[in-house]
């Protein structure tokens, strides 16, 4: 639908609602949709049964607000819950948030399946036999609180604080856990992130110092994608509705795909590139803009730190704009169409027509990398940064239907307690051989621990699942398996996992609408702050029940995590004499530990700008208001930052360098909400920067070291790696080069929309749409290997093989082949999610391991009478167990991409079948970091790594000291 015929559909809405007497909502939506409930009619909505069905039996509802947890994307759902039974029916969108605008995917009504999984984990259990034999016995909350607790406190008095790691996979808040670890003075937060997302985020934020981007989709003239955003990418649904949007308008949407996603269905161009060459193709389009005068040169001058770039690599030559203009063109001009075609495979041809359309984009150019290309290779890290040149060649940098950076659209308030940064550095976690690594080398960590970098007393895994997500699955199980490494492993889980098997305490935590947590995230051009609740306590207190503890309204004994850390950290420190009680004590109540209600109170009341006028607007308090809607819009429209002029007042003796930085010695910013701070902590002069002069106005610019967006990145010139310090290609790991004549690239960070990770095996409904995940094979290459659809074939890795069916398709490019993640769970008892996960018989001897299926799923009886209709016994092949780590060394990243050998399938071979041998993947994880150009070696002013970059649970300044550094610049 054209915007014109959509506007005319909204007013004749409109008309129609107001001649019934109706009011007319639209909702932050912004569109009239029938189907969405009025907010006004929110404690009392009826609906017919459809059970009852052809009987009209009425059926009356509460709709209580809360947040999906099922992806990052954190759109709003609403339970329907029925005022009856006080159970939830169902979950359907919440018109009021302003990032999904009513609208979900398949998985966020799916939140039902998973809160009535009949397999789930209801009460807290400790391991009753050896590690790892399924034997559990149910203990009390108490029993179990205390013991962690008791082991954490005798860490932290013992002065063992790197003995405690807390792992997260999806975290679903903005740093409440973090906070609780630095309450401790630990540095233990792990994160999943480099299997994930770093190599992206490394690739922004050399450019403009925050690690993610936020596209204005919605209104841009062109889209350009490197991954499959509409059904698997960051942000699906939110940006999935916005790139829709756009498509509408006329916007051409290109995507770059080895395979045909979903997304590449919709493209106006999809170029399915060798797989790695990303990034010389998108040079290529740089250097068309560029040999072309495309650019906003205006842009270019004003914003890019090429005086820094000219200075420091080109000293001889006058700091001169048109000479950097030179100088540019002779640094690109070797990145042809026809050089690109070359690596790529993609005609010339095609790879210009691209790069006239997106010439014709203006500041309207809306482009974003995530996982895909960047996650698979590397040096993937340069797709991202050759992605974000094009923008900063156009100027579509913070401009309608242009690129945001992150920070200036999303909100994250101020808590009520900041404990400082942790006195400590955990090497565990932040290796010396990772400088610039832009996240916890979470995935080295079973390396780490058997060459005795390290022990852990205390190891929690939260939405993580190591042992099924990570690559190099068997390593993680034999550093679970010895107690020596690991002395205390706890799951905070709500379902059974394949890492949970090897738990010493499974702590049972709530799904989506079982938990307290706030987010925000950059959807679109916008600030809002969603909250996820546990949508029957609010339900209970609309009624005039009080609830204390969530327990009391969850299932069973299951908790949520707020509750559980605060009362954690209250049994650390019992009488407060480490000075971590404190940060879990109630203000109104001194002596009492804080409660969930009082700690978002405080929040909504001091720290969200417009939200205590809005509710009082309806009088009720802010957190009645979060309780009730479920989000709240800060702002729209925040524009370009970087070009606000710095108010006079903090600029306060200010010092201007030689590239024009500004100093000052005023303590903060006067808005912290959006305006990121370059350098937070004041400078060795005791100045921190403030801005950056621009034709002689000092101006916000960007959080970076040089304040303007760097093409030029001295961090990485002086940290080791210069030859990147501008946006370069980087050949892949499995660039044709690296590959023996037998080998091909599998290509596996893709996912199939409807699968979440762990926490979907029971979620019936998902299941049933999506439970295999076959090899995709180019009929040309299929013909080669004489396979057909369904028959085995045996995918051999450097470390091992699996077994897996044959998908013969022209959706993926010849010679390559593709195999989806999310699947091929396993377990290795009958106790576990019984509708996704395969029964499987572990082998062991020595470092060789052995998977074989005993069953895949059959129909049984339980509490859903659906579990007798499964009619699926496949439930795919856990490829990740054969995969060695890939660490990049720059990002830290795994590249997951492998070079593999694929043949028709022994006759002795079986579906499901795994072998690895260990190692083979640590002389794997040897050979890769002999890559790295470590801090010892290669810092230029004896700290561990520069401070500028993003760190979660930033530690003190003074622990950023390498120990035996005798130059210390900079540091306390
Ligand atoms: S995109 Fe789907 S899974 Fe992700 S938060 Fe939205 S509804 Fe949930």
């Amino acid at each position: 639908m054209n915007p014109n015929e959509l506007n005319q559909r909204v007013s004749a809405a409109r008309a129609e609602t107001e001649a019934r007497g109706e009011t007319f909502y639209p909702g932050p939506s912004r569109i009239h949709l029938a189907a969405f409930p009025p907010k006004e009619r929110w404690d009392d909505w009826v609906e017919i049964e459809s059970k009852s069905w052809p009987k009209k039996e009425e059926r009356r509802y509460m709709l209580v607000p809360t947040t999906c947890f099922n992806c990052e994307s954190a759109c709003g759902l609403l339970a329907y819950v029925d005022r009856e039974t006080l159970n939830v029916r169902k979950f359907e969108g919440n018109p009021e948030h302003p990032g999904s605008r009513g609208r979900n995917c398949a998985k966020g009504p799916a939140t039902l399946n998973q809160i009535t999984d009949p397999d789930r984990i209801l009460y807290p259990l400790k391991r009753a036999g050896k590690r790892g034999e399924g034997k559990w016995t149910r203990v009390s909350w108490n029993e179990a609180l205390d013991d962690i607790a008791s082991r954490i406190r005798k860490a932290i008095v013992e002065k063992r604080n790197n003995e405690v790691m807390y792992h997260v996979g999806r975290p679903g808040e903005d740093g409440f856990t973090e906070r609780i670890l630095a309450a401790w003075g630990v540095d233990g937060h792990n994160s999943h992130t480099n299997v994930c997302s770093s190599s992206s985020r490394a690739g922004y934020q050399y450019w403009m110092g925050m690690d993610r981007p936020s596209p204005d989709h919605a209104n841009a003239k062109v889209v350009f994608l490197i991954s499959s955003h509409l059904e698997a990418g960051h942000y699906f649904n939110p940006h999935a509705q916005r790139v829709i949007e756009a498509k509408a308008n006329g916007a051409k949407l290109i995507v770059f795909d080895t395979r045909l996603s979903n997304t590449a269905t919709h493209a106006d161009f999809w170029v399915s590139p060798y797989p790695g060459s990303e990034a010389a193709i998108v040079l290529a389009i740089a250097n068309y803009l560029i040999q072309n005068n495309l650019y906003n040169r205006e842009f270019v001058r004003r914003w890019w730190n090429w005086k820094e770039f000219l200075a420091i690599e080109n000293p001889e030559l006058p700091t001169d704009f048109e000479i950097f203009e030179e100088v540019l063109r002779n640094q690109y001009k070797s990145y042809t169409f026809e050089y690109a075609a070359k690596e790529s495979g993609v005609d010339s041809r095609v790879l210009e027509e691209v790069a006239k359309v997106v010439s014709t984009a203006g500041t309207r150019f809306s482009s974003h990398n995530w996982r895909s290309a960047a996650s698979g290779n590397s040096g993937g890290w340069q797709v991202a940064r050759t992605l974000f040149m094009l923008n900063a060649l156009l100027g579509a940098v913070a401009t309608e239907g242009g690129v945001y950076p992150n920070a200036w659209n999303k909100f994250v308030p101020k808590p009520i307690y900041t404990p400082p940064h942790p006195p400590v550095w955990n090497d565990l976690t932040w290796p010396v051989e990772y400088p610039l690594g832009m996240n916890e080398m979470s995935f080295l960590l079973p390396h780490f621990l058997k060459e005795g970098r390290g022990k852990l007393d205390v190891y929690f895994t939260r939405v993580y699942n190591p042992v099924w997500t990570n690559p190099d699955g068997f390593s993680w199980v034999e550093v679970l398996n010895d107690e020596s490494l690991i002395g205390c492993y706890v799951a905070l889980t709500p379902t059974w996992n394949e890492t949970s098997y090897f738990a010493d305490y499974i702590l049972p935590m709530g799904h989506g609408s079982e938990r307290h947590d706030l987010h925000s995230y950059e959807t679109h051009d916008a600030q809002w702050l969603g909250f996820r609740q546990p949508v029957l306590r609010e339900a209970r207190q609309r009624l005039g029940e009080v609830v204390n503890d969530t327990r009391e309204i969850n299932p069973g004994e299951v908790w949520e995590e707020n509750e559980f850390w605060m009362e954690l950290t209250w049994r650390i420190d019992p009488d407060g004499k480490l000075g971590i009680r404190q940060y879990v004590e109630s203000k109104e109540h001194p002596g009492e530990r804080l409660g969930v209600d009082e700690y978002y109170q405080y929040i909504f009341e001091n720290s969200v700008p417009g939200l205590k006028e809005k509710a009082e607007e309806e009088n009720i308090t802010p957190l009645q208001f979060m309780r009730r809607y479920g989000a709240f819009e800060i702002s729209k429209k925040v524009g370009a930052i970087y070009e606000e002029v710095v108010p006079e007042k903090e600029l306060e003796d200010i010092r201007v360098d030689r590239f024009s930085r500004v100093y000052t010695t005023t303590a903060k910013p006067s808005s912290t909400n959006i305006v990121p701070i370059a350098s937070p902590d004041p400078d060795e002069d005791g100045r921190r920067l403030v801005g950056v002069k621009v034709d002689g106005q000092i101006l916000r610019g960007f959080p970076t070291p040089s304040g303007r967006l760097e093409f030029y990145s001295r961090t990485l010139a002086e940290w080791g790696w210069h030859e990147y310090a501008v946006p370069t290609y980087i050949k892949s790991h499995v660039h044709p080069d690296n590959l023996a004549e037998d080998q091909t690239v599998l290509i596996s960070t893709f996912r199939l929309p409807t699968q979440i990770h762990t926490r979907s095996a029971n979620a019936k409904w998902l299941d049933e749409i999506a439970h295999t995940n076959p090899l995709w094979i180019h009929p040309s290459h299929a013909a080669e290997l004489g396979v057909r659809t369904g028959d085995m074939v045996r995918v051999e890795t450097e470390i091992g093989y699996f077994v897996v069916k044959a998908w013969v398709t022209e959706g993926i490019r010849p010679g390559i082949v593709a195999c989806s993640h999310h699947m091929g769970r396993w377990k290795l008892t009958d106790e576990g999610q019984k509708q996704m996960m395969a029964t499987v018989a572990l082998d062991h001897q020595g470092d060789e391991w052995g998977m074989k299926r005993k069953r895949g799923v059959q129909p049984y009886s339980s509490s859903d009478p659906d579990t007798l209709r499964i009619w699926w016994t496949d439930v795919g092949v856990h490829q990740n167990l054969t995969f060695p780590v890939h660490p990049d060394p720059v990002s830290g990243m795994h590249c997951w991409h492998q070079a593999v050998r694929v043949k028709k399938a022994d006759p002795t071979d079986n579906y499901g079948d795994i072998s690895v041998d260990t190692d083979k993947s640590r002389e794997v994880y040897r050979k890769w970091m002999r890559m790295t150009r470590a801090a010892d070696k290669h810092s230029p002013d004896g700290t561990r790594r520069p401070y500028w970059l993003m760190r979660p649970l930033k530690p003190s300044r003074k622990v950023f000291r390498l120990p035996d550094s005798e130059e210390l610049v900079g540091v306390e």
